[in-house]
């Protein structure tokens, strides 16, 4: 006998990290192995212009002051933070579908939108990234080619108030080595999906059957 599984909701990941730590290479490499539908990345608004190669509705929606505050007011974000002197937001409506249908979300976003979430949803798990030391950070964003000196450095002053939030966070990676990170990473999101709950639900018609002949 064959039985459909009970849809689960999906898990709601949060990643956050200062500028040039890794988080988006990161999300990115598990993405690409696990290209199965099964989780996903949200795609933030924001009010920032976008930088060369940057494509709107896949690195982000890019909007106005306007339209960003009407939706602010609409309460169409699940969160929102003013991040260096720009807005980014979540789109509720978005995040809640896509759970819904039983897909992993991953949330790339500031410590101030982490902490709305965990309010709002505090099932979600939540995932600090800091980079090994200073100066791989100062490289890293020196790498990019895309910003001034200043902003560099704004960055950098920005990363040490970003980096002293991480205990608010679960889990806590140290990008040294990509591929070490990524493992740790991926195991974490792996742990996540067996946890009773999710399987309970999963594997109902299993269970009964494992269980067939208990007194
Ligand atoms: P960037 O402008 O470099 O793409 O992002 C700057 C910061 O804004 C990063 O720390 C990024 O995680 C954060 N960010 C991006 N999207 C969102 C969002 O939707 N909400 C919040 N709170 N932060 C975001």
């Amino acid at each position: 006998m064959t039985t459909t599984p009970a849809a689960a909701d999906g898990n709601l990941f949060i990643v956050a990290a200062p500028s040039g730590a890794g988080k988006s290479s990161l999300i990115r490499a598990l993405l690409e192995r696990h290209n199965d539908g099964s989780m996903q990345v949200s795609v933030s608004c924001t009010t920032r212009a976008p930088r060369p190669g940057e494509i709107d509705g896949v690195h982000y929606h890019f909007l106005d002051v306007d339209t960003f505050q009407r939706k602010i007011e609409a309460n169409a974000f699940y969160e929102w933070a003013k991040v260096f002197d720009n807005y980014y937001g979540t789109s509720r409506v978005v995040i809640e579908e896509t759970l819904k249908q039983g897909i992993d979300v991953f949330l790339d976003i500031d410590w101030q939108g982490a902490r709305q979430v965990r309010d709002a949803y505090p099932q979600a798990q939540s995932i600090f990234i800091v980079p090994p030391n200073l100066q791989v950070l100062e490289q890293r964003l020196r790498s990019r080619g895309q910003d001034s000196d200043d902003t560099i450095r704004a960055r950098m002053a920005k990363a040490q108030t970003e980096m002293s939030h991480y205990h608010e966070f679960d889990y806590l990676l140290v990008n040294g080595d990509f591929t070490d990170t990524l493992a740790n990473f991926e195991h974490i999101v792996m742990a996540r999906r067996q946890r009773i709950a999710l399987q309970q639900q999963r594997h109902a018609a299993k269970l009964k059957d494992l269980l067939a002949n208990d007194e």
